[in-house]
Parts: C-alpha cells; structure tokens; sequence
C-alpha cells in the first residue's frame, strides 16, 4: 500500500470518528516541487511546478443543516461555523478571525476555502447545506511541499462537487490563493495552488503568472528512465522572510528605475540598459529575474523539442543564478546540486523560496541511490546535518478518490 493510500485511509476512518457512518466522497490534492522559475512569480514572469506524490485527502458529506465542520489528523478537535457565517469570518481584514483566536490557524484554510469558493460561485451562504469534513494528509508541513495548497485543493475539489459550485480548476486555484491570503492571512500567490490542483502525471504545469494562462508541459521522466530527486537540506529557512522581502523590495526598485510595471517587461536585450542605470546589486537581482524567465521559457521548449535529458544546463544555470545574482542559496544547498552533479545527475537547482530548503536533481533512476550516496557523502565530509533525498513523482492535481 503507498503511503497516499495510508492518509486517504486516515481521512476516511476520521470522518467515521467526527460523524459516523461513511463519507459520501473522499477528494484529495497534491504537494508540489518547482522544476524551475524561482522568485519570478511576483514579477509577473513564468513558473514550471510540478505536482508530486504526496497529498492531502478530504472525506466529506453533506449535513442536513447549514453548519461546516472541519476536522484533521493534524489538530485535536473539530471546527464549526454556520456557512452564513463565513463571510463575517473572513470577510475583513486578512487574517483577522485568525488574530482574534475566533478560528485556530489550520482551520481558516479549509473554512477559508469555503468561503472563498462560494463567492466566487456568487452562492450566498444559505444557499447550500453545511458538510462535514474529515483531512488527512502525507505531505509533510512546512518542508517546502506546500501543505498548505494541498488542503486548500482537496477542500476546494470536495466542495465544489457537493454544493454543485461548478467552478473550473483555476477557480478552484484562486479561491485557494484567496484563503490563504484573506482568511489566513498569508500572502502568497497563485503558483502553489495552480500546480496542486492542475498537475498531471509525468507533467509539470506552466503558468504564467500576469496572465494565469497554465499549460500542462509533458516531462517524459518515464520514457526516458529518469527521475527527479529532492535533496533536503535540513537547513531552516531561518533569513527567509527578511530575505524575501528585501528581493522583492530589490526587484519593485528595479522596475522602477526601468520605468516597467514588473521585472516581466525587461528581456535580455535590456540588460546593458539596466547595468548603465541600476547599481550593482539592484542590477544582479533584476538579472536574475529576466534570465530565469528567459530559462522557464526555454526550458519548456526544450522538454517539447528533445526531451528531459535537454534540460540540465537550464537547471545548473538557474542555481548558477540564485547562488551569484539573487543570493539566496546556501553553502548546503550549493553542496547537494555540486554533490549530485558530481554523481552525474543530468542538472541540478536549489528550489524554493531559498536560504534553506531542498535542492532538485534530475537522474537516471539507476544513478538515483549514487547521488543520495553522493549527497550524503558530501554533507558528512563536511559536518552538515545530514539530508534526506526522497523521489518528487510529477502526479496527478486534485481528484476525486471515491
Ligand atoms: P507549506 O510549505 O507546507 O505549504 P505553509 O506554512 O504554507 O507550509 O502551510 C502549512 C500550514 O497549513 C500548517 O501550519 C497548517 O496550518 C495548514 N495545514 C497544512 N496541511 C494541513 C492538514 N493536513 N491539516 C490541517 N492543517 C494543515
Ligand atoms: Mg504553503
């Protein structure tokens, strides 16, 4: 049994716990992993996520009265609220019923979703009946998987079914986004939840972040023997939100003193303008952002034209650029892709957010065990906590299970 199975199990036997009797559906959503476009997502640029093997499960059924309950494997207890009154939750400030203590932290994301997901279906809240609904999941919390677009998707897929909301997967995705920045409070874009939801099997997913165009960009991983790995480094992003906010800070003053919107109406060609004009640091972080979006786009016609084995100088370029221009690696992670390379994995990233995290390795599936050893070899050697290497299988989004 694979360890989905297990958590789809867990979902369904706490709904009998919560309720009793069978939930009348089980839905579920994906962790993911960026294959490449990092920190381009707030310069209106291009990403390539990829929806990974880890999910969170939903198990859910229609209750007679208007009352939404939650419940989850990962907190004691369950969370209700009468759906009318969800909109006075999470309709004010973001993150307000979350400050306030009225609803605990985890539980404004599923009930965020709810109510994310009946406005944009222009349903008021007493127009449908409460659910009961039951969570359990396997992506791991915090890791960088992107918990949190998990249980936003599988609660969004559950609830667009049992209320009828008929909402298209990119709704899903933005009610999602919603949740998150309103209900929760956290400010975070689209990409999450648009690879959560829309992923294939052997697929990672294109979006492009000012249009929210998405396409579903074939890997060909399988046919070709490969596989991609992730090197978890251990290291806590512990300058990350500093650190973000001042790239983000870096890149906002970049387009101004470019006189562009975003980072996304620079290209190559406008690089020796930007050096004349921008200080030196400003000018790396701006470089960053336009030969990242220059390598999505490559990338992606790379995997059409030749293939997945094509795509490692693009991957190696990218960390090149996040180590030197946006300086958000970390010598750990510059360790494992250095350590992968080494193992003869065909490219390697840090991916993420930075200052921590994982880095990404594609492989042949028979170097795999090579490049753990490699990676954990090298970590020793040098007194790092040692990484944990797990396989990232680029899966189907959200679903329904049964
Ligand atoms: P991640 O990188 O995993 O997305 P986030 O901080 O964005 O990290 O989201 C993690 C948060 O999402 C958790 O602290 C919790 O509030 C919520 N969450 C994720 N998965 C679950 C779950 N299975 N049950 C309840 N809450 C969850
Ligand atoms: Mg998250």
């Amino acid at each position: 049994m694979t360890a989905s199975q297990t958590a789809l199990q867990d979902a369904a036997h706490l709904f009998t716990e919560l309720v009793g009797g069978e939930p009348e559906g089980v839905w579920s959503s994906a962790g993911r992993a960026n294959l490449i476009g990092e920190h381009t997502d707030y310069n209106e640029g291009f990403v390539l996520p990829f929806a990974i093997q880890y999910r969170t499960y939903a198990a859910a059924r229609l209750r007679r009265d208007g009352v939404l309950r939650v419940a989850s494997t990962f907190a004691p207890g369950a969370v209700e609220l009468p759906v009318p009154a969800l909109a006075d939750a999470f309709g004010g400030s973001a993150g307000a019923a979350v400050a306030a203590g009225t609803v605990p932290e985890w539980a404004a994301y599923p009930l965020g979703v709810a109510w994310a997901a009946l406005a944009a279906a222009g349903r008021a809240g007493t127009d449908v009946p409460g659910v009961d609904i039951a969570i359990a999941s396997d992506v791991p919390v915090g890791a960088g998987l992107s918990s949190s677009a998990a249980i936003e998707g599988s609660v969004a897929a559950a609830l667009n079914d049992l209320w009828r909301l008929d909402l298209a997967p990119l709704d899903l995705a933005k009610a999602g986004r919603r949740a998150e920045n309103e209900a929760v409070g956290a400010p975070t874009g689209i990409m999450d939840q648009v690879s959560s939801i829309m992923g294939r099997a052997d697929a990672a997913t294109f979006l492009d972040c000012r249009s929210l165009e998405t396409r579903s960009v074939d890997l060909g991983l399988e046919r070709e023997g490969l596989v991609l790995l992730a090197i978890d480094t251990k290291v806590e992003h512990a300058h990350a939100s500093g650190g973000y906010r001042d790239r983000r800070a870096a890149c906002e003053r970049g387009a101004a003193a470019l006189g562009v919107p975003s980072l996304r109406d620079v290209g190559a060609a406008d690089l020796d303008r930007a050096r004349d004009l921008l200080d030196e640091v400003t000018f790396r972080r701006v470089r960053h952002i336009v030969t990242e979006n220059q390598r999505v786009l490559d990338t992606v016609g790379a995997l059409g034209a030749s293939g997945p084995r094509a795509i490692g100088e693009l991957l190696v370029a990218s960390h090149a650029s996040m180590r030197d221009d946006f300086e958000i690696s970390v010598p750990e992670l510059d360790t494992a892709v250095e350590a992968a390379l080494g193992a003869g994995a065909i490219g390697a990233r840090m991916t993420g957010g930075g200052f921590g995290g994982s880095a990404i390795a594609l492989v042949e599936a028979s170097a795999a065990d090579a490049v753990a050893d490699a990676a954990a070899r090298a970590f020793a050697d040098r007194g790092y906590t040692a990484p944990h290497v797990f396989a990232v299988v680029p899966s189907e989004g959200a679903r329904r299970d049964s």
